[in-house]
Formats: C-alpha cells, sequence, structure tokens
C-alpha cells in the first residue's frame, strides 16, 4: 500500500515537473518566433511602461517648463491623487501644471504622469470642471488606452524588436521614444468616451459632482466655436457629443444624488 502510494507520488511530481517545463520551452519559442517573424509580439509591461514615463516626464518638464507656483502645483496634485484613487488600477500617478498661459491642454504621459497647462486652469470654474479634467486623463492611463498606443506603436516598430534583444536601456530609450512620438495624438472616439465615463465615475466616487464633467466639456467647445484655439479638444475630439454622452449617463444612473461637491475656496485662492 505504501509503496503504490510513494509510486502514484513520483508520477504526479515527475508529471508537474514535465508540464512546468514544456510551458516554459512553448513561451520561450513563441516569444522567439513571433519577434523574428517582424514585430507581432511587443511585450510592454505596466513596469516598462513607467519607466518610459519617467524618462519622457524629464523631457517633458525641459520643454515645458512647470509652474513656479508651489501652493497651485500641490493643490492640483492633491485634486489628481483624490480622483486617482478611485481609479482602481495602481499607478504612481502625478499630476504637473505647466506654465504656458497662451495654450489650454492637458494630456497624459505613459506611467501615469499627467500634465495640465496655466492656459487650461484659467477656463476652467470650480473645482468639480478641474477633477473633470484631471479624472478623464487618469481615466486614459487607467483604462489602459496610453499603454495601448505604446504596444500598438512599438509591434510596428520592427526596430524596436531588434533593440530590444540587445539591452533592456535600449528597449526603454525606444519606448521614451515612442511615448513622445505619440504624446499629443488623437485617441479613438470609443477610447474618449471610455475615459469621460471612467472619470466620471472616478469624480463620483471620490465626492465631486459629476455634472464638472458636462460643464467643462460644454464650457470648452463653447470656447472653441467662439473660434479661441483649444488643442485640448483638437487631441480629444467630438466634444458636444461627448458632453450629451456623459449627460445621459449620469442621468441613467442617478450620479448626481451620490456626488455633491462642486466647488471650493481652495480652487479660488490657487487657481483663479
Ligand atoms: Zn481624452
Amino acid at each position: 500500500m505504501r509503496t503504490m502510494f510513494y509510486k502514484k507520488l513520483f508520477v504526479l511530481a515527475a508529471l508537474s515537473l514535465t508540464i512546468t517545463g514544456c510551458q516554459l520551452d512553448s513561451m520561450a519559442f513563441n516569444r522567439d518566433a513571433l519577434s523574428t517573424i517582424g514585430g507581432f509580439f511587443s511585450p510592454v509591461s505596466q513596469q516598462q511602461e513607467v519607466v518610459a514615463g519617467a524618462q519622457l516626464d524629464q523631457k517633458i518638464r525641459q520643454k515645458y517648463p512647470p509652474s513656479k507656483n508651489v501652493a497651485l502645483q500641490n493643490y492640483v496634485s492633491s485634486i489628481g491623487r483624490r480622483v486617482a484613487a478611485q481609479s482602481g488600477v495602481q499607478y504612481p500617478y502625478s499630476y504637473v501644471v505647466l506654465e504656458d498661459s497662451r495654450t489650454a491642454n492637458a494630456f497624459a504621459a505613459p506611467g501615469g504622469f499627467i500634465y495640465i497647462t496655466t492656459g487650461l486652469l484659467n477656463m476652467l470654474e470650480n473645482e468639480s470642471q478641474l477633477a473633470a479634467v484631471l479624472a478623464h486623463e487618469t481615466a486614459h492611463v487607467s483604462s489602459r488606452h496610453v499603454i495601448k498606443r505604446l504596444q500598438e506603436r512599438s509591434t510596428a516598430d520592427v526596430a524596436l524588436n531588434l533593440l530590444s534583444r540587445v539591452t533592456d536601456i535600449n528597449f526603454n530609450n525606444r519606448l521614451t521614444q515612442i511615448g513622445e512620438a505619440v504624446l499629443f495624438q488623437k485617441f479613438s472616439r470609443e477610447d474618449e468616451n471610455e475615459a469621460d465615463l471612467v472619470g466620471t465615475q472616478m469624480m463620483v466616487k471620490a465626492g465631486y459632482n459629476p455634472l464638472g464633467m458636462v460643464q467643462m466639456l460644454e464650457k470648452l467647445n463653447a470656447l472653441n466655436a467662439r473660434g479661441v484655439v483649444i488643442p485640448f479638444l483638437q487631441s480629444h475630439p467630438s466634444s458636444e457629443s461627448r458632453a450629451r454622452l456623459v449627460e445621459e449617463y449620469i442621468q441613467r444612473n442617478q450620479l448626481v444624488r451620490t456626488g455633491q461637491l462642486t466647488d471650493t475656496t481652495y480652487f479660488h485662492q490657487f487657481v483663479r
């Protein structure tokens, strides 16, 4: 009886070793085969996205200087972190105000690095509208729109596959370059809508009035119609239909009852 037991145990152990060995071998084979046939396999992990984002952050800060107003930076960062805490996806999120009063823009770099210009801040009217911009950009990261861009571009980039075989440093440098190239590129309409709705959910969970998202979109749209150039709308298109979609979503889910906070004195103390 005892011998049978040990025999069974041995067979089981041998079997599991074989299975593990097989899995590792086939993975190694697939990875190699796919990268050989020209870049259909581009493993950009979240960790690599963050490393590339941190490198790109240095470049962005050199090109577009951050505001030196520390109180403003801290305030905007606190609102960003408040909505990001509701994203459910762990990234080392950071929120930076860029000193550029002539450009109304906000954008998300890979890895959770998010930027808003003083030009866009000056167009906002209350804290829930600011939360809306930051939640929208955060949602582009947490919903994997940003990493998707990196993956699409890097799979198309045969050179990346060649470089990635050499060293990790080359791979990360290449990812940073790709991240920079797609930084201001338009998102698809589906991604935009998803970022609006996911961003609206984040706002509500963080206690904000979700109508801030609708107001923000309507406000920028109205300014755009009057001929004010708003790069945020150029990289985040179809704002009129976006506002309607968010409004319907809020009504359908009765979100106004949940999220109450529209404004604070801090907004007017630090922003305008
Ligand atoms: Zn967007």
